[in-house]
């Protein structure tokens, strides 16, 4: 019996490489400082994977800022405009296709499959001179064997490496990606043989986009290109990793049936259907790698339940090829359980971080193999029959509330044309009224005054004092910008998730429970870990004294229950919708609240609501539905006269636009400017649209300052599409991590824009 692990979080338990990274980008320290410290790191990953017992453990796994980019130097496909000379690539190069230089800007990025993790995109077209240019891989295996570490080294496999790259700009979008699987095999060829000259007796291929939906054309490039590896690769143990899902039958079909592969991983926690297939027949001779140690969750595992599926397992490919794995690799959670000091004792008892995770896969594995240890399984046992029963978890109110949900619609009485009358009526606003989505800039001064108030070093007088001075600092701005619908600039909040997942019942939060994001970014997901409920008022005293600093309607400005969900750690003894049903509850509770304070036009950010989308189609239309239901939740109760707003972080809804109307909120902000075509497009192919919209006229990512006129351009660009009286404008999202210097600019333009416009209609 064996054990495996998929991978492993680079940043280290602190963030240390984050911190590296962010002083060699600053010139504040040196190349072989950062080389150094992320040399540290990863010897202390591959001894504490080796002292756990684990037997194959993962190298190359490390990355400077992504395994996508490192693939891509690896293929020496360097985009022409980096202007790189050839030869092996090094961080000015590397560095430069990840953040961009001072005249190039970095390569696009985009979300790994449903997690939050971002690649840097391969861009690919028919004059890219592949080139072996990264021996990266070959120096992390030799690295790990000079400690005595035995790696198998893990590269991305040649399918989904070409599945997940974009068609070089110039080329046309129809350009067949696949058709460079014999440009970039000669090279994977190169690394085998010198992993196989360095010792390697095993390599792994991550081929996650097994797991999606893929044409027939596509599984056949799977075929072709392992068989045309297969003589390579004699002489090596080969193992196809999967994860994030299960593998449609189809797919376990052509990745079983492989040439010259001798193991298959899949994600046992994500893939339940994937345990009918292998029961339903497995390669003869074959190892198994069971994924049953969940690589994207926080919680601990339930050891007896996976040492019975492992039993199973046992039964079907035999003792000898069966080893136990992470369901992905340890990149999606937190690092090490051992930093957090503050977590109660029993919280803590029913967690696993990236490290204990380790330990879990080698206690089973021992176990299976005969040699269990007692005391770790009941202790396990201990912690995961104290979760079941625990108080803490269990709202028997909140259960109630939320099972009485299901099967109905929850839909507002009135239809949303009749609503937007009723609300014209009290709001009296102009046509093409403005608005913002919610943060101004946050001030270094003001995260100094959270963080003393925090600390408990500032009163709470001071802090609501200072507090209350920035919000009327904000008002005046847009009062003298004279925007229409003002906010109140959400200076009392660090984060949109956590903000709210403080003041409700059943989260716990972290400190050191951070997950990377991208290049040296990351995140600290708080942890749902029972039934939620809101004690009191979230948001109420803040709005409420924004609304009393102006005659102008003031925005109510809450996170929607989808996202707070999708952003968080969420429980995993219930299905996502029921925790999303509760937090929905808790919001429901909270918009009404507002309400009756006085503030007329609520905003609800649904901001993560895609991110949430399954990978497989077939499972959109259920997570659209219990998604857009909890939002609609959230705003049932209210008048006729309240208008109810959404925004949204993406512009690529053209696919889930069904489900967005569904949502039948008042106004929806959405970021569009980066993309004005696709967005429009979808109205212009005649869906109707009847509730207010308001597609961002600006990029709030960029320091760049707009022009009135191109504002009112991309606003009659709209009207073309939209009725007039329907359309909002604002920005493509909100103005936290903007200066001044170009917060008020930008806005001044945007409203001169709307204005110009107003006149010509
Ligand atoms: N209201 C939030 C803000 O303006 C929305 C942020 C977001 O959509 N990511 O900051
Ligand atoms: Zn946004």
């Amino acid at each position: 019996m064996a054990s495996h692990i998929v991978g492993y979080p680079r940043m280290g338990p602190k963030r240390e490489l984050k911190f590296a990274l962010e002083s060699f980008w600053d010139g504040k320290s040196s190349a072989q400082e950062l080389q150094k410290l992320a040399a540290d790191l990863r010897t202390s990953i591959w001894k504490q994977m080796a002292d756990a017992g684990i037997k194959y453990i993962p190298s190359n796994t490390f990355s400077y800022y992504d395994q996508v980019l490192d693939t891509t130097a690896m293929l020496g496909a360097v985009p022409s405009r980096y202007n790189w000379t050839g030869g092996e690539i090094g961080f000015d190069t590397y560095f430069s296709m990840a953040r961009g230089n001072a005249t190039v800007p970095a390569m696009e990025m985009t979300k790994w499959f449903d997690t939050n993790y971002h690649f840097i995109v391969p861009e690919l077209g028919p004059d890219v001179k592949f080139s072996y240019a990264s021996c990266k891989a070959v120096d992390e295996y030799k690295e790990a064997k000079s400690l005595g570490v035995d790696t198998v080294p893990v590269l991305i496999g040649p399918v989904t490496y070409l599945l997940l790259s974009k068609p070089a700009k110039g080329v046309e979008k129809t350009f067949p990606l696949l058709s460079l699987l014999n440009k970039i095999l000669p090279i994977y060829k190169e690394v085998i043989d010198d992993l196989k000259a360095a010792g390697a007796s095993w390599i792994q291929f991550d081929e996650p986009t097994l797991v999606k939906d893929l044409e027939s054309h596509q599984l056949e490039a799977f075929t072709k290109a392992y068989a045309e590896l297969e003589s390579s690769l004699s002489g090596l143990n080969v193992l196809i990793e999967t994860y994030f899902a299960d593998v449609p039958a189809e797919a376990f079909k052509t990745l079983t049936a492989l040439k010259g592969v001798s193991a298959f991983g899949f994600d046992l926690v994500r893939g339940t259907k994937t345990l009918d297939l292998i029961k339903g027949g497995f390669p003869s001779g074959k190892y198994l790698f069971a994924g049953l140690v969940d690589g994207r969750n926080i919680w601990s595992n339930d050891l007896a339940s996976s040492l019975s599926i492992l039993q199973t397992l046992e039964g079907i490919v035999g003792k000898d090829k069966l080893v136990v794995s992470t369901s992905s690799s340890l990149l999606h959670t937190a690092v090490d359980l051992i930093n957090e000091t503050k977590l109660d004792a029993e919280i803590k008892s029913w967690l696993a971080f990236a490290a204990q995770k380790v330990v879990e896969v080698n206690a089973l594995a021992k176990a299976l193999a005969g040699h269990k240890d007692e005391a770790f399984f009941s202790a396990n046992a201990e912690a995961q029959a104290s979760r079941k029963s625990s108080p803490r978890v269990t709202n028997k109110a909140v259960q109630k509330a939320a099972a009485a949900l299901k099967g109905s619609d929850h839909r507002r009485a009135t239809n949303v044309s009749a609503r937007l009358d009723a609300q014209q009526k009290k709001l009296n606003l102009p046509i093409l009224p403005t608005t913002t989505i919610g943060s101004f800039p946050q001030t270094i001064e003001l995260r100094r005054v959270r963080r003393e108030y925090k600390a408990k070093k500032i009163s709470e007088e001071e802090y609501v004092n200072a507090i209350k001075e920035e919000i009327s600092k904000v008002i005046k701005i847009q009062e003298e910008l004279d925007i229409d619908v003002l906010v109140h600039g959400e200076p009392e909040r660090n984060d949109m998730v956590e903000y709210f997942g403080e003041q409700l019942s059943g989260f716990a939060f972290t400190a050191n429970g951070w997950v990377q994001s991208y290049g040296s970014r990351c995140v600290k997901p708080p942890i749902i870990y029972g039934d939620v409920s809101r004690p009191k008022p979230m948001t109420v005293f803040w709005s409420t004294a924004a609304q009393s600093m102006t005659k102008r309607p003031m925005k109510g400005m809450l996170t929607g229950p989808v996202t707070i969900l999708n952003w968080s750690f969420v429980r995993n003894d219930q299905p996502r919708f029921e925790t999303c049903y509760q937090i929905a509850l808790a919001i429901k509770d909270e918009v009404e609240d507002l309400e009756k304070a006085g503030i007329t036009v609520i905003q609800i950010d649904e901001a993560a609501l895609r991110e949430g989308l399954p990978l497989r189609k077939s499972e959109h239309a259920f997570y659209l539905d219990w998604a857009v239901h909890s939002f609609r939740i959230t705003n049932v109760g209210v008048h006729d006269t309240t208008q109810i707003h959404t925004h949204m972080c993406y512009s690529n809804f053209n696919d889930i636009i069904h489900s967005i109307i569904d949502m039948d909120a008042d106004v929806i902000t959405i970021e569009n400017s980066r993309s004005d075509e696709k967005l429009l497009s979808v109205f212009r192919e005649g869906v109707k649209y009847g509730a207010g919209i308001g597609p961002g006229v600006y990029d709030i990512h960029s320091p760049r300052i707009p022009s009135t006129e191109e504002i009112a351009d991309r606003i009659t660009k709209m009207l073309a599409v939209l009725e007039t009286n329907i359309l909002w404008v604002n920005p493509d999202c909100g103005l936290k991590t903007r200066k001044y210097a170009e917060v008020k600019p930008a806005l001044q333009n945007m409203v001169a824009a709307a204005k110009q416009l107003r006149t010509q209609l």
